[in-house]
């Protein structure tokens, strides 16, 4: 049952925030959506669930439209193609995988100037994958240089999808390396800091608390495994 796959994650994050010296306030818990019905996320948002990340636009646009009585906060997290940005920028309030500067240049372009301005984060190509989007780790820091001065948009985090690893110790490194990279580019921003790790999933949560995720973005552990 959802409430009780919930209740497991909010566990598990309970526990690794004791763990890890982390205060739970610290982190939220983005439900991952993706190929799950509206009638399922209607239901995690009247168990408390109020952010939800989505990886297909299409898919999200008409979810949108049967849930729009209910004031989620919604997260595109997947892969973007530069001529589908204007729907992006006027139906979300957070973009995770911005991984080039024209994705950034056109969100900022495009964003509704009646909304409040839309929270990204750029997505890291952490372990160097070819099959994976994101910046290089080597020239993040002058893209985020480029990207924090532009309007309408505000540049809050990294996030990374690290390749996938069972044990503990080999994945708390990946992330150790994303938080190495936040901590470089937030050293060179002068007063626009970052705030925000997005890092963790349904298999690798508390490695990913452990080096100070702020976002975990959760999906099969919360809706079950994905058809
Ligand atoms: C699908 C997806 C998730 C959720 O992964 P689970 O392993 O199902 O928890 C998280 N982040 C991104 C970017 C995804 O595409």
């Amino acid at each position: 049952m959802l409430a009780d796959k919930l209740k497991n994650i909010q566990q598990r994050i309970d526990r690794a925030c004791t763990d890890h010296h982390r205060q739970l306030n610290d982190v939220c818990l983005l439900a991952v959506s993706k190929r799950k019905s509206a009638a399922l996320i209607r239901q995690a948002y009247n168990l408390g669930q109020h952010d939800f990340g989505e990886n297909y636009l299409q898919e999200v646009l008409d979810k949108q439209s049967s849930l729009d009585d209910l004031p989620i906060k919604w997260h595109f997290i997947g892969q973007i193609q530069s001529n589908k940005t204007g729907p992006i920028a006027e139906n979300f309030s957070w973009v995770h995988s911005v991984d080039r500067l024209k994705i950034a240049q056109r969100l900022s372009q495009q964003r509704p100037q009646h909304l409040p301005p839309l929270n990204i984060c750029l997505q890291i190509n952490i372990d160097n994958e070819d099959s994976k989007a994101g910046f290089d780790i080597t020239t993040a820091q002058t893209e985020a240089a480029a990207i924090s001065t532009l309007p309408n948009i505000v540049l809050r985090g990294l996030m990374a999808i690290p390749a996938t690893q069972q044990a503990f110790t080999e994945q708390r490194h990946a992330f150790a390396k994303l938080k190495c990279c936040f901590n470089e580019i937030n050293a060179s921003l002068g007063n626009n800091k970052m705030d925000t790790l997005s890092m963790g999933m349904s298999q690798d949560l508390e490695a990913a608390i452990a080096e100070g995720a702020t976002i975990i973005r959760i999906g099969t552990a919360l809706f079950g495994s994905r058809d």
